[in-house]
């Protein structure tokens, strides 16, 4: 069979410019991840539209229609970002045509609102639209989130104009994208990025130049404390600095990741390598210092900030969701720069825990920050806004979370493949067809559970191609078959390559072995030392009290061989971890004990099973821990 006519490029970020390219199908079939999906399909979504109508989100925008509009409903001037991420969302299940008819419904009556709401000149915001409005468009930059609200409808305009053929928003988010290429030539940033990313896609979507040097003027403009705000200081922002003089990720967790994304993106199109060096750099000192062993971004509630080098408590984690899924676009868009494993080991770690983390098992309910601990006392703020909910909760006054989820899940598939010429690589595993230039292939496995993936190629270009297989950074002693034959030859730089002339029917079996691994952490990190964390494969794992009966989580003691010959068990679908442990309680209940000379070690042994930690609180509040105590740093063997 000879090369087929290949779809154009497909997915979110459409770039030829990088050192791969994203393929022009892939479809998730079975396993974790499609179960994410249905249940993103059958629960989160029409979950999400309920909410959106109950607090007001699509009135902000039909009111305006009205003779005498009623009051902006909510608190903040970005509350129309959250229909555009459903609207990014809803253009996946549109698209591949199973949606229900409330959904096809919702999806017409926001956009024909979107449509007659737009001002003249092309200007939309339902907040600052309002007659009533005590500030006018674009007098608050540092507040008003007026191009962070036009970086969301572009991303969806474009999604519905790729997967469903409908530009109708594509010519609303033009008309807004030209108005804002004209106010802002000269000067102006928006205080909450993430128009870069967006503008720079809307260049690959039509080939107008004004929105890719807009986009890098965005990223350019940043570090002139233009942004001026009564509370927040000038790194809230990234404004104290020029973003290729940053010494470090830092301030707002979300603007700064969704900043960085967006200056990928720059780069990608325009190999701009001061700028990719000052990727590269934030990069590798995030991974080095500021992410959570769950790939959670941002340490501090206060200003929902990034914080120090090292700083990482468990118990105060913010680690926003949203900040989760920006980190894996910036991920991605390094990967497709550089082709790099390692930002998709990021990207993965992300993925399964700090991001899966934010949605309940039923998808009708999240997590807006993401803690590591849970304390057994510990007290939920409650409140109008808060909810006072124990755990998840069905919605947020600032609900940017739960619409960012419903996109990213629709749009997983995105991220499993690239391909360069002559070359398909297999970004990550998950039961999926994927087609590329070179290969068609049928992927099935239960991963993240285990390691076994089994490729079928369905389809094949004549002349030798290269199937190339990531294998992640924690996985040791990978082996490949190729029509049960082994293959030869070691993992580089991640990758592991079989180059040969394919046949439709050929197997390709991959086994990456998935030890239970313990995790310790850097010296300076103060949070964890003396403590040890759990993992298998991608997944991160806790314990909860539920599961530890026998004593108290914080009193447990585990060690590294117990952890590593932990009992591998499969439950309801998943797989968790019996761990002998000790139990050990305080041997004081003073705050500060003086300490003596040795410290015996407990002998009563109790299992502790540890869960995925994605899982967590889904059976009520209880306690729980990712990081347990271990007896390492004691001074004596553990028994
Ligand atoms: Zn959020």
């Amino acid at each position: 069979m000879t090369s087929k006519q290949v779809k154009p490029l497909a997915g979110a970020v459409r770039t030829a410019s990088g050192a791969v390219r994203p393929v022009p199908g892939a479809r998730i079939t079975g396993g974790l991840l499609h179960h994410w999906q249905r249940r993103n399909s059958t629960a989160t979504i029409p979950h999400t539209i309920e909410q959106l109508r109950a607090a007001g989100n699509v009135a902000n925008l039909s009111r305006l229609l009205e003779q005498d509009p009623a009051p902006y409903r909510g608190r903040y001037p970005f509350l129309d970002t959250d229909l555009y991420k459903t609207l990014e969302g809803l253009a996946y299940e549109l698209g591949d045509g199973d949606a229900p008819e409330p959904v096809r419904e919702f999806y017409e009556e926001v956009v024909g609102l979107l449509e007659r709401v737009q001002a003249e000149d092309g200007y939309l915001n339902s907040f600052f639209q309002d007659p009533a409005a005590t500030r006018k468009p674009w007098q608050d930059l540092a507040w008003g989130h007026e191009l962070y609200n036009l970086g969301h409808l572009i991303q969806a305009a474009v999604a519905a104009g790729r997967r469903m053929g409908d530009d109708r928003l594509l010519r609303v988010a033009g008309r807004f994208a030209d108005l804002v290429v004209e106010r802002f030539a000269e000067t102006g940033v928006c205080g909450h990025p993430e128009v870069e990313m967006a503008l720079v896609e809307l260049y690959r979507e039509t080939g107008e130049r004004a929105y890719l040097d807009l986009a890098g003027a965005f990223v350019d403009r940043r570090g002139a404390g233009q942004l001026k705000h009564s509370i927040f200081p000038g790194d809230y922002f990234q404004d104290h600095v020029p973003f290729r003089e940053l010494p470090s990720v830092t301030g707002h967790a979300v603007r700064m990741a969704y900043l960085a994304a967006g200056a990928a993106d720059v780069f990608l199109e325009t190999g701009d390598r001061s700028l990719f060096e000052a990727l590269e750099r934030l990069w590798d000192d995030m991974v080095a210092a500021k992410l959570y062993v769950t790939g959670g971004l941002g340490s501090r509630h206060s200003d929902e900030a990034i914080g120090d080098r090292y700083e990482l408590p468990s118990e105060r984690a913010y680690s926003e969701t949203c900040a989760a899924i920006a980190v894996m676009q910036w991920a991605w868009r390094m990967f497709l720069a550089t082709g790099g494993a390692k930002y998709l080991d990021v990207f993965e770690r992300v993925l399964y825990n700090a991001y899966a983390v934010g949605l309940s098992a039923d998808g009708k309910a999240f997590f807006y920050d993401n803690p590591l601990q849970r304390r057994p006392d510990h007290e939920q703020r409650s409140g109008a806004e808060d909810g006072g909910e124990p755990l998840r909760r069905a919605w947020f006054g600032c609900p940017c979370c739960p619409p960012n989820i419903v996109r990213w899940m629709a749009q997983l598939a995105d991220y499993l493949a690239a391909e360069r010429d002559g070359a398909l690589l297999v970004a990550s595993y998950a039961s999926a067809r994927i087609e590329s230039a070179g290969l068609d292939l049928a992927m099935e496995t239960a991963y993240p559970w285990d390691g076994d993936v089994r490729l079928t190629v369905e389809r094949a270009a004549d002349g030798p191609y290269a199937l190339v297989l990531r294998i992640p950074g924690w996985a040791r002693g990978a082996t490949v078959t190729v029509n049960g034959e082994p293959h030869a030859g070691d993992p580089e730089d991640g990758w592991l390559t079989v180059e040969r002339r394919w046949s439709a029917g050929d197997e390709i079996r991959l086994a990456l072995p998935m030890p239970v691994r313990a995790h310790g952490s850097h010296p300076s990190l103060d949070a964890t030392r003396g403590a040890v964390a759990v993992a298998r494969g991608p997944l991160v794992y806790c314990v909860e009290q539920q599961d530890s009966p026998a004593a108290a989580v914080d009193d447990l003691l585990v060690g590294v061989p117990e952890i590593v010959n932990a009992n591998i068990e499969r439950r309801d679908g998943t797989v968790v971890l019996g761990v002998t442990a000790c139990a050990a309680p305080p041997p004081s209940a003073e705050l500060y004990p003086e300490l003596p000379l040795e410290q015996a070690l407990p002998e009563t042994t109790v299992t502790a099973t540890f869960v995925p930690y994605f899982l967590w609180g889904n059976r009520g509040p209880e306690a729980m821990r990712v990081w347990v105590r271990t007896p390492m740093t004691t001074g004596k063997k553990a028994t």
